[in-house]
């Protein structure tokens, strides 16, 4: 504790929130659980804004044009608040409050690798390959039979290593969870996933063996807070120790290297009591502190966790490939 200087704050990196879903390009700037006046009180360094796109049945336009909206979004957004635009690890600057635009739901291609590369040239640097219902990739969490990956999902992971985007594992079913540990050559990561042991039944949670593994192969997995993937209830209150007993788990099965936060915030209708929105970021390494965690490895599960994986991914790219 006495390592942090008196109003010192630690960056934070924010692998997921669905802030975008309640912009208006007229009005773009963010005034939920992610507001521009908590991001910057609460220390926000690096945030992914993730462009969600569901279920077809969702929507009355195709599902590439809903992605579209969401990136008009984005773009609409950056500019109205000043943030700067990444795509690469080598823009991130101090000081700054760096905007990566992701992808929540490989729903978004329509079963094409072109949209996935346009996606990319748009800006777009990780790809959830399902939310939780099953699309042309794959199998989501909520299968009821899991067939895992298709083939164009299997293809796309092998785009998406030779792009060097991040290949998102969280809502996937858990047969495709193994198959991308198997075939994807970068190691892919769970931007917004719990630890399943402490709450038997969550789907979207990862077990134990799915955490060393992830830990293993060299990825990455953010708590997620969430009520229903901390207390495995959406009717149990979850408090910021139920995210710092998740976090300890999967730090202690994936490593304490690959872990960091994936808030979802935006994206959830509940929040732990003590970690309401981004203004309270600062409230998790205080209390890792309190925990005794060493200064360094809460500056890691804070940022540099996240920065280091993304920059892994970028060095598993095929030699061709890289520009
Ligand atoms: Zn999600």
């Amino acid at each position: 504790m006495a390592a942090q200087r008196e109003g010192e704050r630690f960056p934070i990196a924010d692998a997921h929130n669905d802030a975008l879903l309640g912009l208006r390009v007229e009005d773009p700037v963010p005034r939920g659980q992610i507001n521009l006046e908590g991001l910057d009180k609460g220390g926000a360094a690096l945030v992914c804004f993730a462009a969600f796109v569901g279920a077809r049945e969702r929507y009355a336009h195709s599902r590439l044009q809903e992605a579209l909206l969401l990136v008009d979004r984005f773009y609409a957004m950056v500019e109205a608040c000043g943030f700067q635009r990444v795509t690469h690890p080598d823009q991130l600057t101090p000081g700054k409050l760096c905007a990566l635009l992701t992808l929540e739901g490989g729903d978004a291609l329509e079963g094409q690798l072109c949209n996935l590369r346009v996606l990319y040239a748009l800006g777009a640097r990780m790809l959830a390959l399902t939310w939780s219902n099953d699309n042309e990739l794959g199998c989501g969490c909520n299968a009821k039979e899991d067939s895992g990956l298709t083939r164009t999902g299997l293809e796309a992971v092998a785009e998406m290593n030779r792009l060097g985007m991040m290949v998102d594992v969280s809502h996937l079913s858990d047969r495709g969870f193994w198959q991308v540990l198997e075939a994807s050559a970068a190691p892919p990561l769970a931007s917004h996933s719990n630890a399943r042991a402490l709450c038997p039944g969550v789907a979207r949670n990862l077990t134990d063996e799915m955490l060393a593994a992830l830990g293993r192969k060299g990825g990455f997995v953010g708590v997620n807070a969430a009520r229903l993937f901390l207390t495995g209830s959406q009717d149990r209150p979850a408090t910021l120790e139920d995210m710092l007993r998740h976090l300890e788990r999967m730090a202690a099965l994936a490593g304490v290297e690959h872990v960091g936060l994936g808030t979802d915030f935006d994206g959830i209708s509940s929040t732990p009591e003590g970690f309401e929105g981004c203004e309270k970021y600062q409230a998790l390494p205080e209390a890792l502190l309190r925990r005794n965690w060493p200064e360094a490895a809460v500056r890691g599960v804070c940022y540099q966790n996240f920065v280091d994986y993304w920059r892994r991914v970028l060095e598993c790219r095929p030699a061709k490939g890289r520009a």
